[in-house]
């Protein structure tokens, strides 16, 4: 019989299915053919020697060959830096000008690279440069919340193959993020504490939906995961915003986001997936109730109707299995 769990953070219901399940392929199938692309494609703005095809960049890591990361302002930006964070209304109709930033993260020179595949420093360097671009933009006081992402595979809702982050930063907190705020703060109230600590612990404790875990990150598959194979990294230490992430933990994140999506690559033959880190807005109000984490959800079920309408997922794997199947893949 379906079952029907909530997230204790999020209080979100899902609908667990097995019954509608599909099997996840055999470990050891080699990667879709799809995203064999060359290291270099010319006609590719985010390829070296196209610079001049981007804006120009705001910050730029170097190797000794050439540059390693390149951040620019996305090219067709949802919004703008320019301008003041002025709220109109008028009867019905409540506007601002769409000022925040909107930026490229360009991973990596090589257009066919994987970012999981690579070796340790090349993913420490990309945290490092989210958290450089997290901090700098915490500081304008327009800005109200920061997400950075990650849209791999076109299921994921990404252009163009050249691996690439980016991020946005608005000048107001969606209503759903407003929410989820408004339940942590809640638990906090009414029991004391964080309810991502409290959940963390009770994952650790049961350890049946833990991908790995060192000293300082946890990954597992959530009680409540609305789709198969949804992970949430979070980190041990109670910490609401991913810009106060300490030196030390960096290196670790850096391990644990790679093998997760190393497991994912291996396991599930390169599937399409988003990343989110999702932190607590500058206003600073969810400093002791919130607890920044990444969401990674690989695209392997599409939401219609339902999903639309009622904002419930279905989600058709046993979160208990799909953490045991990943646990077991080698990287
Ligand atoms: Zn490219
Ligand atoms: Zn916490």
């Amino acid at each position: 019989m379906p079952e029907l769990r909530q997230n204790l953070a999020t209080k979100e219901w899902v609908i667990i299915a097995k019954e509608r399940a599909k099997r996840p392929k055999d470990p050891s199938s080699p990667p879709r053919e799809r995203r064999k692309a060359l290291p270099f494609d010319p006609s590719c703005p985010f390829c070296p020697g196209n610079e001049s095809k981007t804006p120009e960049a705001i910050l730029t890591l170097s190797g000794e060959r050439g540059w390693k990361i390149r951040v620019v302002p996305n090219k067709f930006a949802a919004l703008w830096p320019s301008g003041d964070r002025l709220r109109h209304m008028d009867g019905v109709k409540r506007w601002m000008p769409g000022v925040g930033f909107h930026e490229v993260i360009i991973e990596t020179p090589l257009h066919d690279a994987f970012i999981a595949l690579r070796g340790d420093e090349e993913i420490h360097d990309l945290l490092q440069v989210y958290l450089e671009r997290y901090r700098s933009i915490s500081q304008d006081k327009r800005i109200e919340l920061i997400t950075l992402f990650k849209n791999h595979g076109e299921q994921a809702g990404t252009s163009l193959p050249h691996p690439h982050s980016q991020l946005v930063a608005t000048p107001v907190v969606p209503s759903h993020i407003r929410h989820r705020l408004e339940e942590a703060m809640r638990h906090f109230d009414n029991h004391g504490e964080c309810v991502f600590c409290a959940m963390l612990r009770e994952e650790i404790r049961y350890q049946e939906r833990i991908i790995l875990e060192d000293d300082y990150f946890v990954a597992f598959v959530p009680y409540a995961a609305f789709s198969p194979f949804h992970t949430w990294i979070l980190p041990k230490r109670h910490v609401a915003s991913f810009g106060d992430t300490a030196p030390d933990e960096i290196g670790s994140l850096a391990k644990t986001l790679k093998a997760v999506l190393a497991k994912l690559y291996y396991g599930l033959d390169d599937p399409d997936f988003n990343y989110v880190i999702r932190s607590v807005p500058s206003d600073g109000r969810g400093i002791r109730s919130f607890h920044w984490y990444i969401s990674i959800v690989v695209r392997m079920t599409k939401a219609a109707g339902f999903e639309l309408g009622s904002g419930m997922f279905i989600n058709p794997a046993l979160p208990e299995e799909d953490a045991g199947f990943l646990r077991e893949v080698k990287v």
